[in-house]
């Protein structure tokens, strides 16, 4: 079938709307029409000189719509369901078995590699390749093919053009706080840097009952929102000393520091403030062979511990449906954080993300003409 799909083409960050054609479903395929879909930081460094993933590619993996046609081995969806796409996992490895599809074995291939398993793609421009395969979705198009693994259904009622981020940002920092830190009702919290993952974070940690949460950030417009969705302090980290701040607030300092910025001097200030068997929390990397200086003497006495986090270690269809329950009864506002752009303005979204007017750009597909 011919789709619409944002193209990003060698020597450019520009992403160019061509017209695509996609394959039809394979045994275990699904192919969804997409209602909207998010724009996340990791679509941006994919799309900067230098990205990892190889090239002509179609990004984007916070997709969310309706399944269109099945393959025939598919069972778990049926066409007409409506579904929110979240990373692909080979669910035989290691990991997988374990219950941690996050950590996947295959995660960087099956993610970024733009191409199926066994090296094909799904898309092509007149008989040429075009790497798809994104985060098992490639949803920056009209129509996106991806895996009945990597689709998760959600409530009929829920408004599905909201909750394509919950498929990657938004699961990735509440599912830090309630999968990652397994945090407790009573613990403290700080998440530095209030963007779409940090004050999910931040509305993760309320919904727990932390009993503080401190959201730290550069902008006093993004640091009122963290207040409003649940932040009992907040810190701008251009005018406080956030160290000192964040120990005058705890006593001891923090049970669990969630760093979004991937900052390294900012890193080791939230390492600095944690807590005895407090628990840091990075959830991307600063790109390359960045490293991060460890203060052996702190984290040793005390026990203090530094890990990654992928995904909040959420497995999505699981994770995804009980965050839209929870949206649904208004405890989870995360459409707070949320401005439409129509699809053919994408360049628009991504600019507007990079300067920070907007937290979590969305983008808008028009939809079919309904029939009578
Ligand atoms: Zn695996
Ligand atoms: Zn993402």
């Amino acid at each position: 079938m011919k789709i619409q799909a944002a193209v990003l083409r060698e020597a450019s960050s520009h992403l160019g709307i061509e017209t695509l054609t996609l394959e039809p479903p394979r045994n275990d395929e699904v192919i969804v029409r997409l209602v909207a879909t998010g724009v996340c930081h990791t679509d941006i460094k994919h799309s900067e000189p230098g990205g990892a993933v190889p090239r002509p590619v179609v990004l984007g993996h916070e997709g969310a719509g309706v399944v269109i046609a099945t393959g025939s081995g598919v069972t778990r969806v049926a066409v007409g369901d409506p579904v929110v796409l979240s990373y692909d996992y080979c669910n035989t490895c290691a990991s997988c078995l374990a219950g941690a599809r996050t950590y996947c074995h295959e995660l960087r291939p099956r993610n970024f590699g733009g191409k199926r398993p066994d090296g094909s793609s799904a898309l092509s421009s007149e008989g040429s390749f075009i790497h798809g395969s994104f985060f098992g979705q490639s949803s920056f198009a009209t129509h996106a093919m991806a895996y009945e693994r990597n689709v998760v259904k959600v409530a009929r009622e829920a408004p599905l053009e909201l909750l394509g981020p919950l498929g990657c940002g938004v699961q990735t920092g509440a599912g830090a706080i309630i999968n990652a830190f397994s945090a407790r009702a009573g613990c403290t919290v700080a998440v530095i840097g209030s963007g779409a993952v940090g004050l999910s974070a931040v509305m993760a940690a309320r919904l727990i009952g932390a009993r503080r949460i401190i959201a730290i950030d550069l902008h006093d417009n993004r640091l009122d929102l963290a207040r409003d969705l649940g932040a009992t302090h907040v810190l701008n980290a251009g005018r406080d000393d956030i160290v000192r701040e964040a120990l005058a607030i705890t006593g001891h300092g923090l049970d669990y520091v969630l760093d979004t910025t991937t900052l390294v001097p900012v890193m080791e200030k939230g390492m600095a403030m944690l807590a005895p068997r407090g628990v840091f929390g990075f959830v991307a990397g600063p790109g390359g062979s960045a490293t991060l200086p460890l203060p052996l003497g702190h984290m040793l006495i005390g026990g203090r511990s530094v890990r990654g986090i992928i995904e909040g270690d959420s497995a999505s269809e699981t994770f995804i449906p009980m965050l839209v329950d929870l949206f649904m009864q208004g405890r989870f506002p995360f459409d707070r954080m949320i401005r439409f752009y129509p699809f053919a303005h994408i360049n628009e979204a991504i600019a507007d993300s990079i300067s920070g007017r907007v937290i979590k750009p969305v983008l808008r597909f028009d939809q079919p003409a309904a029939t009578s």
